[in-house]
Order: C-alpha cells, then structure tokens, then sequence
C-alpha cells in the first residue's frame, strides 16, 4: 500500500499529476492533495479522478497509470 498525492499546480494541458509518497516529484506539502492509501495507482488515480478530473499519473512513480508514457506496441503481421 502507497499513500498518493495529487500536485496542486495544474500542468499546461490542464493536468493534475498524481504521485507516490517517496517520489522525488512529490511537491511540497502545501502544494498536494491527499488522496489516500491505495494499493495500485489505478484505484488512486480512480480517485483521485473524483476530484481533480484531469487526473494522470506520475510518469516516474505512477507509470502504470500515466497514459503519457508512450508505449510500445509490436505488431504482429501474419502473412497469408
Ligand atoms: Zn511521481
């Protein structure tokens, strides 16, 4: 279980990062938001959403849940 905090200072896109207690990102305690313990980023970020809507985890300590980090996907071609 991880306590999250949501980053008071809304980004350019208009989101709210969401972090993990310990995450060297982690804002200052008059600049976060409590959201609570959680065992996964998901269920915190689900939260978290109820909130602060444009919610998105923290590409550092929430990567799960940071729908930025670009993932990479394989295609598989199946030829025939
Ligand atoms: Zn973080």
């Amino acid at each position: 279980m991880d306590i999250f905090y949501i980053d008071l200072r809304t980004k350019e896109n208009g989101e709210n990062e969401m972090h993990r207690s310990g995450c060297k990102h982690l804002p200052e305690q008059t600049k976060r938001y409590y959201v609570g313990l959680f065992g996964t980023c998901n269920e915190a970020l689900k939260e978290a959403k109820k909130i602060f809507p444009k919610s998105n985890g923290c590409p550092f300590c929430c990567k799960a849940c940071c729908s930025n980090v670009v993932r990479k996907i394989t295609v598989k071609e199946t030829v025939g």
